[in-house]
């Protein structure tokens, strides 16, 4: 089944003050191109078309996917469970931190005959709150492991070390160097006890690097290390079914938001598309990511990915040339987005300016624009 059409429109919902970091897909700022993939998850495109909540679907005899809702346009992630050699069972994420989404989780582990008890293993693809939110809670009701990539890891780690305030302020910091004003960035950022929440996330104890395979008996799950929309962002390839499990490298619909941050990496949407390279000729059976709709056509849906980054990095490197001397703040209202610039505030205006400072980074790589350098730095087109 083809299925082309992009549904823009429940890109943003209105901004709330509650909503904390690293929850980036909460509000699309900016939406890809349509997919136009072969839609294998149908059910779930249906539930969506519907606005429902999907159904718990076996995938296979021994995997399971669990759909676990949260608030935001994205409305839910798929945690997928796996049967183990042995007894037991693995999973891969875990969904959002909330009753509602523990309800969802436990109610789906029931319905395919399980129990949060039998948890041995989680794998998490990604730091966000949607993918490692309930993870705590699993452990304590289970005893399971948590594996992420490392630099995931180091990410929580030092967040689970932080006062909420210390890390407001970071943020706030961040922003101001990127052009905001104090007033703004503080205004954007919102109180410190909004941090909270992502002070107190599962710090995983294993790791898995690229390459590695999961210890879930009975399945060849080998990390694939995606770097981009987090640091240490992994996929999974599964040697013996042929399935790959995209976490939120590779969506059906939207691209996955790419900024930079105060955590992270020097230029994460660099990082982004060797990603999107590294996989493109995987040719799964079937690619199952944590958010939409299973689908077929990896190769193509990575070029649409592709190809959408490279429109907006011309889109830019046009707004620098016509706007020289200017911040990602002020860059960021040159750009196109999907409802006018000055309706932008706090959260989603974040995610545009540091989505446009992701864009000006790679454009600095490839030597089309340089920084005026200091505390606040501006860009200009490079003398060429
Ligand atoms: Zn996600």
């Amino acid at each position: 089944m083809r299925r082309g059409t992009a549904e823009t429109g429940d890109g943003e919902d209105g901004a709330t003050s509650g909503t904390p970091p690293w929850s980036q897909e909460r509000r699309r700022t900016w939406l890809a191109e349509c997919g136009d993939v072969d839609v294998t998850g149908t059910a779930q495109h249906e539930a969506w078309q519907q606005k429902a909540l999907p159904p718990v679907e076996q995938l296979r005899p021994d995997l399971w996917s669990i759909p676990v809702p949260m608030g935001g346009p994205l409305r839910y992630v798929s945690v997928y469970a796996f049967a183990l050699d042995g007894g037991g069972l693995g999973l891969i994420d875990t969904g959002w931190e909330s009753d509602e989404g523990w309800t969802a989780l436990t109610d789906g582990l029931a319905s395919i005959g399980g129990g949060v008890g039998d948890v041995r293993g989680v794998l998490v693809t990604h730091l966000h709150f949607d993918h490692l939110g309930l993870a705590e809670r699993v452990r304590q009701a289970s005893g399971a492991w948590i594996a992420m990539h490392p630099a995931d890891a180091e990410v929580v780690g030092s967040m689970a070390r932080r006062e909420p305030a210390a890390f407001a302020d970071a943020e706030v910091e961040f922003l101001i160097g990127l052009g905001a004003s104090p007033d703004e960035a503080r205004a954007d950022v919102g109180p410190a006890e909004n941090m909270t929440a992502f002070t107190r996330m599962a710090v995983p104890d294993r790791h898995l690097e690229h390459g590695d395979l999961a210890d879930l008996p009975g399945w060849s799950l080998r990390a694939v290390h995606t770097p981009g929309h987090t640091p240490g962002h992994l996929c999974f390839s599964e040697e013996r079914t042929g399935l790959f499990f995209a976490g939120d490298h590779v969506l059906p619909r939207i691209s996955p938001n790419i900024s930079s941050t105060h955590s992270g990496t020097p230029d994460p949407l660099g990082d982004y598309l060797d990603s999107l390279a590294a996989v493109r000729d995987l040719d799964p059976a079937e690619v199952l990511p944590a958010h939409e709709w299973r689908f077929r056509g990896l190769a193509d849906r990575t070029d649409q990915l592709t190809a959408h980054h490279e429109h907006r990095l011309a889109e830019l490197l046009d707004a620098v040339r016509n706007h020289p001397g200017s911040t990602p703040w002020q860059l960021a209202a040159h750009l196109t987005w999907s409802r006018p610039w000055d309706q932008y505030e706090r959260r989603m205006r974040i995610f545009a300016v540091t989505e446009t400072d992701a864009h000006v980074r790679l454009l600095a790589a490839r030597g089309l624009v340089t920084s005026s350098g200091g505390a606040v730095p501006t860009w200009t087109l490079a003398v060429r």
